[in-house]
């Protein structure tokens, strides 16, 4: 059966286009913002696709950060200008420099290039424009669109509210029951915890999620899901904390997966799973909570 597309009315300036299955990978959600003068997209993902032909003229189209889902139907406005975050903006200059920011290992680059280029469609962007945190775009008829930089999942990660609609479109901030995902490059897991803060501290009439939730139109669930979402982080960290009751190997701990499940499958899992082990094995070694023994072996303190 073919994918059905909707579109949803959150506001007099505010679309959201939502992707297949509520934006489920690898489809995401994006949102058409309408001013007086100008018209712009916020993230252009598959489901964008479909719709091109009977959208309105775009001006612009705005990445909440340079990954693959969010930018498949960016080569259909060549015209427009494309804006992303001063510190993701390099990765749109080239295809190398695209897969320089997914941080993966050096034997799947060409696999990978090969899968942006021919599923996602990704085309570089060299002329794309940096932005900052605070950034504002007037669209007329005072209808406008802020930038609030949200780092963690990228560097250059960001969200958009739309006013006066009150929309916040999260982007990967995503709310999912899989949790934060902080493997790329860039990515960092503190960020990630301050920016799960500062989503929570925004009210708005509307939050959109780039994937999995789509449209959520109360605050209360809104602040319930971004709780849970958050507390994915700690909940992996403890479950390092308890395997590390014995003292273990980066690899057993790789093995032992902290992000996927056993039974999950894909290429990119064994260097997702060592870069996450890596990077909360740091972060614990800075509470005190872990520390390496005289063999390189890593062992809780608490234990
Ligand atoms: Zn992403």
């Amino acid at each position: 059966m073919a994918a059905t597309y909707e579109d949803r009315v959150v506001g007099p300036a505010t679309t959201v286009l939502l992707g297949a299955d509520n934006g489920k990978y690898p489809d995401a959600n994006s949102l058409l913002v309408q001013g007086a003068e100008r018209t712009v997209l916020l993230d252009a993902a598959l489901g964008v696709l479909p719709r091109t032909d009977r959208l309105p003229e775009i001006d612009a189209v705005l990445l909440t950060h340079a990954h693959e889902d969010h930018l498949p139907a960016l080569h259909r406005f060549p015209h427009a200008e494309c804006w992303v975050h001063e510190a993701d903006r390099f990765a749109m200059s080239t295809l190398d420099d695209f897969i320089d920011l997914f941080g993966i290992a050096p034997e799947r680059r060409e696999s990978f290039g090969q899968m942006v280029t021919e599923k996602f469609h990704f085309v570089p962007r060299p002329d794309s424009l940096g932005f900052e945190d605070g950034h504002v775009w007037h669209l007329g008829g005072g209808v406008r669109v802020e930038a609030i930089h949200a780092p963690g999942h990228t560097a250059g990660h960001c969200m958009f509210k739309v006013e006066p609609d009150s929309v916040l479109f999260l982007g990967d901030v995503d709310l999912s029951s899989f949790g934060p995902f902080y493997a790329d490059a860039f990515a960092d897991i503190d960020d990630f915890a301050r920016t799960i803060e500062r989503a929570a501290s925004i009210d708005a009439k509307t939050y959109v999620s780039g994937h999995h939730k789509g449209i959520i139109e109360s605050r209360e669930q809104y602040l319930e899901l971004i709780r849970r979402y958050g507390a994915v982080i700690d909940r992996r960290e403890q479950r390092l904390v308890d395997f590390l009751s014995e003292p273990r190997t980066l690899e057993q701990i790789a093995e032992h997966r902290l992000v996927y499940r056993p039974q999950d499958d894909g290429p990119g899992i064994p260097n997702v799973e060592a870069v996450a082990a890596r990077r909360h094995l740091a972060r614990l070694r800075r509470s005190g909570r872990v520390n390496v023994t005289e063999d390189g072996k890593y062992s809780a303190t608490e234990c």
